[in-house]
């Protein structure tokens, strides 16, 4: 038999984040009592106004196949979301609702980017940017930063990347991995130098946008002069605990969100339709519904980075938002329990998985390799033991 895969299938890598939370469950089905701090999911059940409203939309027999970019009522909400919570003008026309946003990020790729086309990736980045990019075969060029600068890249270091073959630029902000937060003053000096780049489109990640511990959440589509080139992608899976609806969206200029209309035609059509009218619920609401999490998050992040302060070795940014810490683990390289020798990140999250019952995810996985990601998005209990054996397997190696 014929086993042979496709190249583009063979270029990929598994998911890390999806493959630290399988290792996990694998290890609890042996009995082990494994705590996972590997995938980034708010611990929170889905507000119960959101569920009702799905329970209602089953019963209102939306049960039939959706408009493809998504039920108009849903893209009206979002427009009215994205007027009232970023003061952005996108119409009904300029949305598209896709499965999670995990899938509109996809869209994108497939719709814009054209074999060679070169992808400027704000590292540290979310894990699935670089392979996203490689489904599309194009190329993924990372500008890294480090903790020194917050992990935050500057202008000046996007200018030196681009080059003729530049078709986008990708980040997130609040960042997953890091929880760094671009000010406006940064985004508009973003902004100003790719308008000077009209072949650029800009992939604004802002699937965070709730969790931000700063002010005001800052959109880089809030410049007019730079909104021809932005698209803006967000969802509800993190600000709504909604991860499992698979509802994320986009708010596009009206060639690059018929594009992917067409594109998702072909592909998915619509996305599932109790979702949508899940999605409705959440986004119509009062954003206020869920300060409860904000504040949540906010205090694990200060209990977090409190406790971890107090573990020899590792170096930390104060996280401005999403859920994650991102410290740089170096200092362990080189060092070991006597049975294994850490040499790099990899090693580490499986030595903490293995030996401390404790899993987080490589920062190879978000291009950075002298790092380790936890995500805190558990119970304050939860957290306290897993730092607790942290520290202690930490302790091992010399
Ligand atoms: N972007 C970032 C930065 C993320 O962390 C995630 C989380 N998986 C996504 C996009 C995708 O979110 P979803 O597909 O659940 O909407
Ligand atoms: N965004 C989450 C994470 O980074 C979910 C996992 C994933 O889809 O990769 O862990």
């Amino acid at each position: 038999m014929e086993t042979q895969l496709s190249d583009r299938i063979n270029s990929l890598s598994e998911s890390q984040t999806l493959a630290m939370e399988r290792l996990s469950r694998e290890l609890k089905a042996q009995g082990k009592n494994v705590i996972s701090l590997s995938i980034g999911e708010p611990d929170f059940d889905t507000p119960d106004f959101i569920k009702n409203a799905a329970k209602k939309a089953i019963d209102d027999n939306y049960t039939h196949y959706t408009p493809v970019p998504g039920y108009l009522e849903l893209r009206q909400a979002i427009s009215k979301k994205f007027k009232r919570d970023n003061n952005l003008d996108y119409s009904p026309e300029q949305i598209v609702v896709s499965t999670g946003a995990k899938h509109a990020l996809t869209n994108l790729a497939l719709t814009i980017l054209n074999p060679e086309d070169e992808v400027l990736i704000l590292s540290p980045y979310w894990v699935s940017y670089h392979d996203m990019v490689k489904i599309a075969e194009a190329k993924p060029v990372l500008i890294n930063s480090t903790i020194e600068t917050d992990f935050k890249v500057t202008p000046q270091q996007i200018e030196q990347a681009i080059t003729p073959k530049t078709r986008m630029l990708w980040f997130s902000s609040p960042c997953n991995p890091s929880g760094s937060v671009y000010s406006k003053d940064e985004l508009f000096e973003i902004a100003k130098l790719i308008a000077k780049h009209p072949r650029i489109i800009i992939v604004a990640d802002e699937i965070y946008e709730h969790i931000n511990f700063l002010d005001k959440h800052q959109s880089i589509a809030q410049f007019d002069f730079i909104k021809e080139q932005v698209v803006t992608v967000n969802g509800v899976s993190k600000g709504f605990a909604m991860t499992g609806w698979r509802i994320g969206f986009i708010g596009a200029p009206k060639w690059i969100a018929t594009a992917c209309t067409k594109m998702q035609g072909q592909f998915t059509s619509g996305t599932c339709s109790i979702a949508q009218k899940a999605a409705q619920a959440a986004l119509e609401a009062d954003p206020e519904c869920i300060i409860p999490m904000q504040e949540a998050f906010r205090k694990r992040r200060d209990l977090v980075l409190k406790l971890m302060s107090e573990i020899p070795g590792l170096i930390l940014n104060e996280p401005k938002g999403a859920f994650y810490v991102f410290p740089n683990i170096s200092s362990f390289f080189g060092k070991s329990d006597g049975e294994t020798k850490i040499n790099n990140a990899d090693d580490l999250a499986m030595f903490l998985l293995n030996k401390g019952l404790i899993a987080m995810v490589s920062g190879n996985a978000f291009g950075n390799p002298e790092c380790l990601r936890l995500s805190y998005a558990a119970s304050d209990s939860v957290l306290i033991e897993a730092i607790k054996r942290m520290k202690e397997t930490l302790a091992l190696l010399k």
